[in-house]
């Protein structure tokens, strides 16, 4: 029998309670062995405690050190700072993976197999932001500083080319804006070339390009890439232009990995504009439980629920509506189910 793994488990908002069902009921068919502590976060957390990131669940996630989560609303007003960035500071997440791989052939971009590696801590993210009033108008003018450092860059790139060299990745591209951000980005590429030359060379093969060149090339020739490496910014747009290539948001799952704690989520929010009516893609969520599974070390696990996964999709062509198909939530759960 395999050994128990204690985890959190946070529903969350909108759509979240109905994926996050669909990829328990898939977790349990593969016997998968998570003990789950369920938490609160997001508005739920707001509603129920006072606060989007009650202590109880940051000291749940203290004490897994894992933890799986469905989409969370920051409520406007009230001054709330985003939860999730809250969490990828807590527990310093610092390295987001944003994998994404073709499921269903034949569309315009086929057997697409990409991995963005993301700094999720630094940068123009750190919401160091101000305006400055002229005369009568208070927003006159608008400030943001981004901080890289050299030390969250190398921690970021050693995760991201180990990472290419544990998953057999064959090149590795840094993404920058150092001809414009020479400081704020150069640092950033030029940490990843020399951590290149002292400790990686011939292990991949190591390029560098410009964010709006990639944007294009991402477009045009998506293929020549395999693995992105970039800071927080960039990382952010370029995961969500990759998810676009593989079928949209319902197919992006994201792990915040750091050297603290583990949080795995779908890529995408809320969306409250379906929440409740049954019909929302849980794969994402899945896709992210996978990744867990792989973090856990039970890699048959995870291999087994992205083949089923493939095969609902393929196969018994059970899809929802964002991917064309007919089917809720719930059909498109137990079909899947059907195939672990
Ligand atoms: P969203 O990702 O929730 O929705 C964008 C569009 O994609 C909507 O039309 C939605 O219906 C659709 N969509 C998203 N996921 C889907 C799924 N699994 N199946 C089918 N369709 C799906 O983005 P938004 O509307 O900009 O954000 C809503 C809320 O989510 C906001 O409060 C935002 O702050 C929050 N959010 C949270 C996270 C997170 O927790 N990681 C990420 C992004 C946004």
């Amino acid at each position: 029998m395999t050994t128990p793994i204690q985890a959190t488990l946070i529903p969350g908002d909108g759509i979240g309670p109905e994926i996050v069902d669909a990829t328990l009921a898939a977790l349990d068919a593969l016997g998968a062995p998570f003990e789950w502590d369920r938490q609160i976060a997001g508005l739920g957390g707001v509603q129920v405690a006072g606060d989007p990131l009650p202590p109880a669940t940051l000291d749940s996630i203290r004490r897994t050190r894992l933890a799986l989560k469905g989409p969370l609303e920051t409520p406007s007003g009230g001054g709330y700072r985003s939860s999730n960035v809250r969490l990828r500071e807590e527990f310093q997440l610092y390295a987001n993976l944003r994998p994404a791989r073709t499921i269903i052939p034949g569309g315009r971009f086929d057997n697409i197999d990409l991995v963005v590696v993301r700094e999720n801590l630094e940068g123009l993210y750190i919401g160091h932001e101000h305006y400055v009033k002229i005369d009568n108008d208070p927003h006159a003018v608008a400030m943001a500083t981004g901080i890289n450092t050299r030390a969250g860059g190398l921690r970021l790139l050693e995760y991201a080319f180990e990472h290419a060299v544990t998953t057999g990745r064959k090149k590795v591209t840094i993404v920058h804006k150092a001809n414009i951000m020479k400081a704020l980005t150069g640092i950033f590429l030029e940490t990843g070339l020399d951590l290149y030359e002292r400790k990686y060379k011939g292990k991949f093969e190591l390029d560098t390009v410009i964010i709006d060149a990639c944007a294009m090339k991402l477009v045009i020739n998506p293929w020549q890439f395999d693995m992105l490496v970039t800071t927080n910014l960039f990382g952010d747009i370029l995961s969500d232009l990759v998810a676009g290539l593989v079928g949209g948001l319902g197919m992006a799952p994201g792990a915040n990995i750091g050297a603290d704690a583990a949080i795995f989520e779908a890529v995408h929010g809320s969306a409250p504009d379906i929440a409740g009516k049954g019909i929302a893609n849980p794969i994402a969520l899945l896709l992210a439980a996978g990744m867990m599974l792989d973090h856990c070390k039970l890699p048959e696990m995870a291999t087994k629920l992205r083949t089923a996964i493939d095969e609902t999709l393929n196969i018994d062509k059970v899809r929802t509506g964002d991917l064309g198909g007919t089917a809720g939530t719930a059909e498109f759960t137990k079909a899947l189910v059907g195939r672990i």
